[in-house]
């Protein structure tokens, strides 16, 4: 029997809440989380969430879906949050005070945002064994700092998109991927998915997902 919860992980900085929807079964162990976006402009993945939200759920799946984590951003089309803070430069990883006045500033201090505070309980709470981050437009899935370039190479089967190293123009500092990956034991992986994402391909990367999942 599938279970299924919204929780309510946070509160943004425009006072906005923070969802994520739990689907589970008896005893599931293999816990998926995907963060269907981070920068407000970047929305395809959330596509990606919902497919997840429908599809049937294979057994022993215990699946975490935050449709987004910065709904100040999709509200207003804008990459940052409402406080101008580039989400996925204000993890306490590698973190540097840099951007300012540009939309990746990766604001005044590590995880100063409360979207930032948020995913990071929620991340510490359920310690998934595997992460998904989406992006737009870069198109592939990235292999900078990857904790395993075993699963990152399967997502790239299973999903039909290249494996490409992002390195954000340079070094990444203050991403998600890199925080989860180096403070909690699972694997996280970002995943750009093209400036238009066709139905098809949202829902071929949605059951490539689920296929990593089960196994
Ligand atoms: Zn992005």
């Amino acid at each position: 029997m599938v279970r299924e919860e919204t929780v309510r992980v946070g509160t943004s900085a425009d006072g906005r809440a923070i969802t994520a929807v739990h689907r589970w079964s008896d005893g599931a162990t293999r816990t998926m989380l995907v963060v269907g976006s981070i920068h407000g402009d970047e929305r395809a993945g959330e596509r990606v969430v919902r497919r997840l939200r429908e599809a049937p759920l294979p057994d022993g799946v215990d699946l975490w879906l935050v449709r987004t984590m910065n709904p100040d951003g999709v509200a207003a089309d804008r990459r940052t949050n409402a406080s101008g803070v580039d989400l996925n430069r204000n993890f306490p990883c590698h973190w540097v005070a840099a951007g300012a006045g540009t939309t990746k500033w990766s604001g005044p201090f590590a995880a100063s945002e409360p979207e930032t505070q948020a995913v990071m309980a929620l991340l510490r709470q359920v310690r998934p064994r595997t992460t998904l981050v989406f992006h737009q437009p870069l198109y592939g899935v990235d292999s900078y700092r990857a904790k395993s370039m075993t699963l990152v190479r399967r997502l790239g089967r299973e999903t039909g998109l290249p494996v490409r190293s992002f390195d954000c123009g340079g070094v990444c500092h203050g991403t998600l991927t890199d925080w989860h990956n180096t403070r909690l034991p699972g694997r996280a992986v970002t995943v750009e998915l093209g400036r238009m994402a066709s139905d098809d391909q949202v829902a071929r990367v949605a059951r490539g997902l689920l296929r990593i999942a089960i196994s």
